[in-house]
């Protein structure tokens, strides 16, 4: 199982699983569809940028039948990440390496350098730079988070979408493309992909790769690569992976969280809905706040039970549903189960864009 971006990828992926192939051979299979396509762009090639405008990406990966893990974070210039996370556990003493650490050992072991900056995420990056920038300040989990309200209230609200349209134009964001490319601005996409596989003899593995959240401090780490966050697989349990809010997910290591509920014998919806509840009290069951947390947790269990739960039925301000992509003969979507009603909203704050 996988998020929903993995969806086109799990029938070669399944297949492989099927003729006996190893259960993170399989996973890698699929996020590298997403890592490989410009047109997602919360991963590898297209992701979008930080604050710099340079990609950063994030991978992890856990072997179940070894017990091994492997990780990278901050990585430029290296489209297959989840491939570096496991040539990391395959080739070095080490689980985690960073930075350009990791993309010289890249190097070392053939991976190609690119520019994975495309024509579009460099021109939202220019936009959101020239209209939007505003990571810096307290974050939503800080007791100051309402002062980043300022900009909400601003009346002015009209105005700025009306610049970030007249500056789109001069950066040359095709018109059709405007709104979109606003959208990506004021509402960052979040994405990122993690897949969980189950061979029929039993072995699981797992893993996640993402470009983080948009926007990002250059260095900044989210939760994806890190083991026990992002994704954590126990050969004995099961497996488990986010996508969503880093920062919130790293305060209740998510998925090592979900697989140790399991291992004491909750369900796979409960372990993840305790997981979500993990994250809603360190808000004080706060939804005023909680609306800017999005939280997807994607969970299987070593019998093949599983659960894609969420905090929020979806994201932003197009009804977009969490959905989690499942293959277990048959190819389907499936909605996730919600926590609470309704949408996330990102963070900073801003007024809807209609
Ligand atoms: N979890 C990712 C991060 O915080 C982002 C995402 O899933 O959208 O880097």
């Amino acid at each position: 199982m996988c998020a929903a971006n993995g969806y086109k990828y799990l029938v070669d992926a399944y297949a492989f699983l099927c003729g006996g192939g190893d259960a993170l051979d399989a996973a890698l299979k699929v996020v590298q569809g997403p890592e490989n396509d410009p047109n997602d762009e919360s991963v590898g090639l297209g992701g979008h940028p930080n604050e710099a405008g340079a990609v950063e990406l994030d991978a992890c990966c856990m072997h179940g039948p070894t017990r091994t893990a492997g990780s990278v974070g901050s990585v430029r210039n290296i489209k297959n990440v989840s491939l570096l996370a496991n040539a990391v556990r395959l080739h070095t003493g080490h689980v985690m390496l960073v930075g350009e650490g990791a993309e010289e050992f890249a190097v070392a072991q053939g991976f190609q350098r690119e520019n994975l900056l495309t024509d579009k995420s460099r021109k939202e990056w220019l936009l959101w730079k020239e209209t939007h920038s505003d990571w810096w300040g307290p974050s939503v989990s800080s007791p100051e988070w309402r002062t980043r309200f300022r900009s909400a209230r601003d009346e002015e609200w009209q105005e700025r979408l009306d610049r970030m349209h007249q500056v789109a134009g001069t950066i040359g964001i095709a018109a059709e493309l405007r709104e979109d490319a606003i959208r990506a601005v004021v509402f960052p996409p979040t994405g990122t992909i993690h897949c969980s596989a189950l061979k029929q003899n039993g072995e699981m593995s797992g893993c996640t790769t993402t470009s983080g959240l948009a926007w990002k401090i250059p260095g900044r780490v989210g939760d994806s690569p890190l083991i026990g966050a992002g994704c954590y697989t126990d050969q004995d349990v099961g497996s488990a992976g986010a996508t969503g809010n880093g920062e919130e997910n790293i305060r209740v290591v998510g998925a090592h969280t979900i697989v140790e509920n399991m291992r004491h014998g909750m369900s796979p919806l409960d372990a993840g809905m305790d997981a979500l509840k993990r994250i809603v009290r360190n808000f004080d069951a706060d939804k005023e706040r909680l609306q800017f947390v999005d939280m997807v947790y994607y969970i299987l269990r070593k019998d093949g039970a599983y659960a894609g739960v969420s905090l929020w039925e979806g994201y932003g301000d197009e009804n977009r549903p969490h959905q989690v992509a499942v293959h277990d003969g048959s190819k389907r979507l499936e909605k996730t189960v919600a926590l609470y009603q309704g949408v996330s909203q990102s963070w900073p704050p801003v007024k809807r864009l209609k």
